[in-house]
């Protein structure tokens, strides 16, 4: 079937090359989030079209995403032929499995060439649409907000029920899977939440999660403008370490 035609918002593309002699990575910025996070660092990318936003600094408005068909994303991402096997692509947002459809055949062209996929998400995502796009996922990172169901809801505006499950569900797949704290000083960044945090990943069968980085010049966990990591905290993060070794 030609999917070429499939489109999507997207917020930004950026091309990386982490060290010398290394393939270029496409970091692909999705719009469209379902969830309310009370500390999203961006809240304009929740809405999933093109809207105006007003720049304060340059007092005036500019149009936040672009419509992308998957041909020219697909070009964008295989602009460099001659490393086209160390290629990688990364798909992020907002919530990067939002616009589902969009991603599917994306992911499905990238895979028949070759690229080494990789997708950020919360896991808000319907389960039947996220074990549709499992297969396709080399690298999945998961964020994760709160342990806690109610507490989950209170920051983020939803259950983590969804969430669990799909978490669950992808670490018996083939897809290598890193899942990442996402610590809001005040919210979830507390000794006592160590402990709940640990019973929770424990529970699902995870055996070790990512940290947000230790200080400011340390390596960023990524560039993302809508960034699901949280800035360091502070001396709560030595019992974090101590929890969940590395
Ligand atoms: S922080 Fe991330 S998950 Fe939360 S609302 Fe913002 S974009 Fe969505």
């Amino acid at each position: 079937m030609i999917t070429k035609y499939v489109s999507a918002c997207i917020r930004d593309i950026q091309k990386h090359r982490f060290q010398e002699g290394s393939g270029p990575q496409t970091v692909v910025i999705l719009k469209g989030c379902p969830m309310y996070c009370t500390s999203c660092p961006s809240p304009e990318i929740r809405n999933h079209g093109v809207r105006l936003v007003w720049d304060p600094a340059r007092a005036r408005h500019f149009e936040d995403g672009r419509i992308f068909s998957v041909q020219e994303v697909l070009e964008l991402c295989l602009d460099h032929p001659d490393t086209l096997c160390e290629t990688s692509v990364l798909l992020t947002g907002g919530e990067a499995l939002m616009q589902h459809a969009f991603v599917y055949e994306l992911l499905s062209r990238l895979k028949e060439r070759g690229v080494h996929t990789a997708v950020e998400t919360t896991g808000y995502v319907a389960e039947s649409q996220f074990a549709r796009l499992l297969p396709l996922i080399d690298h999945l990172i998961f964020y994760i907000k709160h342990y806690e169901r109610e507490a989950h809801r209170k920051i983020t505006g939803v259950y983590n029920d969804l969430i669990l499950s799909n978490l669950r569900n992808s670490l018996g797949s083939s897809s290598e899977v890193e899942v990442r704290l996402t610590l809001v000083p005040g919210l979830n960044d507390r000794p006592e939440d160590v402990a709940g945090f640990s019973r929770m990943l424990q529970h699902v069968g995870v055996k070790q999660v990512q940290l947000p980085p230790l200080s400011p010049s340390a390596p960023p966990v990524r560039s993302n403008p809508a960034d699901h990591a949280s800035p360091f905290t502070g001396v709560e993060m030595t019992e974090y370490q101590d929890a969940f070794p590395t």
